[in-house]
């Protein structure tokens, strides 16, 4: 494992910031369409060592569908694999993240896998709480825990504003309902959906939680197990197989190590025997992922020969 330097994070994102010139900030949550394109930071959390950053390393986004990796383990260690597994698929899909198309034409309702919406609103629907409060309340103890940091919330503008407009996440969810994948109230699920997604964190927050499933699920500073490790393994698992969005197959190829994006334009990584590395740049590609993201992490998987495969 070559050692990663905080001037090697600096070089790499000065070199790859004109990239935000060749994507676009996602507009369908109108909240998001405010992010200002050229704002870019990256977080290194080593298993060993103190954390190192370059960028706007203090600057907050909402973690979206990264927010998807941290119900799925939730929800894994709450009701176990045999009840996760019913309810959701471990096969990539290949659609866009929003889409429903498949809901229809295979094995009617159940959704592919636990990283498209489709599957990570069944996955929220089991998250233990008598109300949606409740479970919010269950996410972001998780999140407080995994970032040592009992401050994290969630941004209200952001979840207000997706859950005014989640009429495609109502629909993914009104399906399931229908076949029985879901139950209870659609609207309360939305609600629990947007506030995880709109959850608020900076790089170093998110580099910690990468840290976390580095260590199998341990606190990377006190070692203390916060995830077991076979939830751990079977998060990084579908980070490798559909934590990209439909471009997971080429960044498997090009980078080769588990990650999880969100349209905010954020990216957590995971450096094995390494640690967690957090990446942010608001401008997307046309499949969702950060383009100064994805070429920062390009560059420097190729330098230091991260990839697993
Ligand atoms: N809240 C977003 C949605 O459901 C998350 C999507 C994403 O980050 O991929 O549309």
């Amino acid at each position: 494992m070559t050692e990663i330097l905080e001037k090697d994070l600096h070089h790499w994102l000065e070199h790859v910031r004109i990239y935000a010139n060749n994507g676009k900030v996602a507009d369908y949550i109108p909240a998001l369409a405010n992010q200002q394109p050229e704002i870019n930071a990256v977080a290194y959390f080593p298993l060993e060592g103190d954390v190192i950053h370059a960028g706007q390393s203090e600057y907050s986004f909402t973690i979206q569908s990264i927010s998807k990796v941290i119900t799925l383990a939730l929800a894994l260690v709450q009701h176990g694999e045999n009840a996760v597994f019913n309810r959701v698929g471990k096969e990539p899909s290949s659609d866009p993240f929003y889409s429903i198309a498949k809901l229809e034409v295979e094995s009617p309702g159940k959704p592919f896998n636990p990283m498209i919406n489709a599957g990570a609103l069944a996955v929220t629907n089991m998250i233990r709480g008598r109300n949606s409060e409740e479970m919010v309340e269950e996410v972001l103890q998780l999140v407080r825990l995994l970032t040592n940091d009992e401050e994290v919330y969630y941004d209200e503008e952001v979840a207000k504003s997706e859950f005014e407009t989640a009429f495609l996440n109502r629909s993914l969810a009104y399906f399931m309902k229908q076949n029985g994948i879901i139950t209870g109230s659609v609207e309360e699920l939305i609600d629990v959906y947007t506030k995880q997604c709109a959850i608020s964190l900076n790089v170093k927050q998110l580099a910690r939680i990468g840290a976390v499933f580095a260590n199998d699920g341990r606190d990377p500073d006190t070692n203390n197990p916060l995830i077991p490790s076979h939830v751990a393994r079977i998060c990084k698992t579908f980070m490798v197989t559909c934590g990209m969005y439909n471009a997971s197959g080429t960044f498997a190829i090009e980078v080769g190590i588990p990650a999880k994006s969100g349209v905010s334009g954020a990216i957590m990584s995971i450096i094995k025997g390494g640690g967690g590395l957090a990446v942010f740049g608001p401008s997307l590609d046309e499949r969702g992922n950060s383009v100064v993201g994805m070429q920062f992490l390009q560059k420097l998987a190729q330098e230091k020969r991260w990839s697993i495969f």
